[in-house]
């Protein structure tokens, strides 16, 4: 069953309305698309994306900031 209404796994500012979708977020740029839609093996490897994207738009924040 796919998520419905649920915020952005990055910056998490914005509301997704269903999980997917391929939507991009105006916040931060991810695209919402699941690990079940990708052409991942594993788990593991499907969450690596997400993590290296977020630390990436911290990354940028940071600079923002300076
Ligand atoms: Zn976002």
């Amino acid at each position: 069953m796919l998520k419905q209404n649920f915020k952005c796994p990055i910056c998490a500012k914005h509301i997704f309305r269903i999980e997917n979708d391929l939507e991009v977020c105006p916040v931060c740029g991810y695209e919402n698309r699941t690990a079940q839609n990708a052409s991942y093996d594993n788990h593991a490897q499907a969450e690596f994306p997400v993590r290296s994207f977020r630390a990436e738009y911290f990354n940028r924040r940071k600079e923002d900031d300076e």
